[in-house]
């Protein structure tokens, strides 16, 4: 479970929190991120003066994305650090980068998968390719051109043979 307990840690001033996410948790649903594996998160959670707490740590996982051009799935591994600050909810409009999260006066835990998930889709790059020179699918008849060549690209290469063929024999 990724729970901080306010209790212990306002006790303990530092708290250790490890734990995993599945990937079909319903937390994801509508976030667009897909993962090929449970993510684990490691989270150090330590209180602030101020009555900020702060979690740092990092998540692991597998993030599955369509390749750009021929849209087959692509996994990229990946360790993505993160701090999160909790600020009293009642100061969170004083917040000045307006990236905290609230911190309830009355919680006893703070749930960290939320905005774990909220950081990672922060992070995750935009697109990807399966490979650095993937050639993608056929516009006209849809193949996949990493697995075969399809007749209208073979046409192509042909007639522009034929066309080197007639200069060379000029
Ligand atoms: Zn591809
Ligand atoms: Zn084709």
């Amino acid at each position: 479970m990724l729970r901080v307990d306010l209790v212990r840690l306002e006790r303990e001033g530092v708290l250790r929190v490890e734990g995993a996410i599945d990937p079909d948790d319903p937390l994801f649903e509508e976030s667009g991120l897909r993962f090929a594996s449970p993510l684990h998160a490691r989270i150090e959670a330590t209180i602030a003066g101020s009555g900020e707490v702060v979690m740092r740590g990092s998540v692991q996982g597998s993030l599955v994305q369509e390749c750009r051009r021929c849209l087959a799935d692509v996994s990229s591994p990946f360790d993505t650090e993160l701090t999160l600050v909790f600020i009293p909810a009642d100061e969170l409009g004083e917040d000045p980068a307006g990236d905290a999260y609230p911190l309830e006066a009355t919680a006893m835990e703070l749930d960290l998968r939320g905005p774990i998930r909220e950081e990672l889709v922060l992070a995750v790059p935009s697109y990807a390719f399966c490979k650095e020179d993937c050639k993608g699918l056929c516009s006209r008849c849809g193949t996949n051109l990493n697995e075969k060549n399809c007749q209208c690209c073979g046409e192509d290469a042909d007639s522009r043979w034929d066309v080197l063929r007639a200069l060379g024999s000029e």
